[in-house]
């Protein structure tokens, strides 16, 4: 009892200064967390705060916006005739300003924008309006990829007229084409002097979708078939993205097949993997020198029966010469008109798997 009690005492002022200094470490990165939280903030609303902020640090850095599932057909077009005037800038209205802070950006198209073609899927077939193309357009999208299960919802037909629109409205499409040279050909954007490179792929669906030599289609996931296009991309830009519509739908991990081919296409030198398809959030992995954000959720779809198919991530992408310097998740989540709106930054989502 007295040899306790002594040793309580004795290191007593020991244990208090053990305590403070626990205290002092946590304030210190409770400081820190929170001084990255407000330049976040105060970039996500610079617009409205003030026009210039950051600009010489704005100079020499690449941002680079992605975005997951996009469908705008069924109760997405519902609410556009119903509540938007039937303007397909509607589903856009809350987040365009937001999104023209990037350099580039990209976004999953899920099914064809056309008035060709005969539904030759399930009952789950999408096809977009004609006039859909100018929502797309008012948000600013750079790059959509096509190479995923709902692309042949209309047959060929109307996969081709989805290519020749999105050209025609000086908006890239990716993972798919009139030929397999085309639908395996990265999308290359030189931003300020910086070659990005954007490959696509699906593995959902059926691999008769592929394109091949004469014959129009997607770019299907396939190991071999990927390690040749990102070669070759590597040898004409400074870094290579890879986008993949693949997992499993509403599963908040990936699958061990999704953790394969991202990995994968770091090892085969990617520097980005950014997934769509599982209509929810998927952590963000940093493996050996590349990044994989498994599953971006959806954008916009009108799947209103969970929290979780309501909300998605834009993925920022922060370039500096010619390296990925941040990755930043930047939340969102869709009010009852399947308008993404309401953005904030979490710090929850990174993992080592
Ligand atoms: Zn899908």
């Amino acid at each position: 009892m007295n040899y306790f009690f002594k040793k309580k005492i004795k290191n007593l002022p020991a244990f208090f200064l053990f305590l403070f200094f626990l205290v002092f470490v946590f304030l210190y990165f409770l400081f820190l967390e929170s001084e990255k939280l407000t330049n976040e903030v105060n970039q996500i609303f610079s617009s409205q705060i003030s026009g210039s902020y950051f600009s010489k640090e704005k100079a020499n850095q690449i941002v680079l916006f992605f975005v997951g599932d996009i469908m705008l057909d069924r109760g997405v077009e519902y609410m556009i005739e119903k509540y938007g005037e039937s303007d397909y800038k509607f589903p856009f209205l809350k987040i365009a300003d937001y999104l023209k802070k990037a350099d580039v950006l990209f976004g999953n198209l899920e099914g064809p924008i056309s008035d060709k073609g005969a539904k030759v899927g399930s009952i789950y077939s999408f096809r977009h309006q004609i006039k859909a193309i100018e929502g797309l357009v008012f948000a600013g999208f750079d790059i959509l990829s096509v190479a995923n299960n709902h692309v042949f919802d209309y047959g060929r037909e109307a996969m081709e007229d989805n290519f020749l629109r999105l050209r025609g409205a000086g908006i890239d499409y990716l993972g798919g084409g009139f030929n397999k040279n085309q639908a395996h050909s990265a999308v290359i954007k030189n931003i300020k002097g910086i070659k990005i490179a954007y490959l696509g792929y699906n593995n959902l669906g059926s691999p008769f979708w592929s394109a091949a030599e004469n014959k129009s289609g997607i770019a299907w996931l396939e190991k071999e078939q990927l390690k040749e296009d990102i070669a070759k991309a590597k040898a004409e830009a400074d870094l290579v993205i890879i986008s993949f519509h693949f997992g499993q739908e509403y599963q908040t991990f990936p699958s061990a097949e999704q953790k394969f081919f991202a990995q994968l296409a770091i090892d085969y030198g990617a520097d980005l993997v950014v997934g769509h398809h599982p209509h929810v959030v998927q952590p963000i992995e940093k493996y050996q020198s590349g990044y994989i954000a498994y599953s971006l959720g959806n954008f916009i779809f009108d799947q209103g029966f969970s929290k979780e198919t309501m909300r998605g991530i834009i993925l920022k992408v922060i370039i500096k010469g010619k390296e990925i310097k941040e990755v930043i998740p930047v939340d969102f989540e869709m009010n009852q008109y399947f308008q993404p709106e309401k953005i904030s930054r979490t710090f929850d989502k990174f993992f080592n798997l």
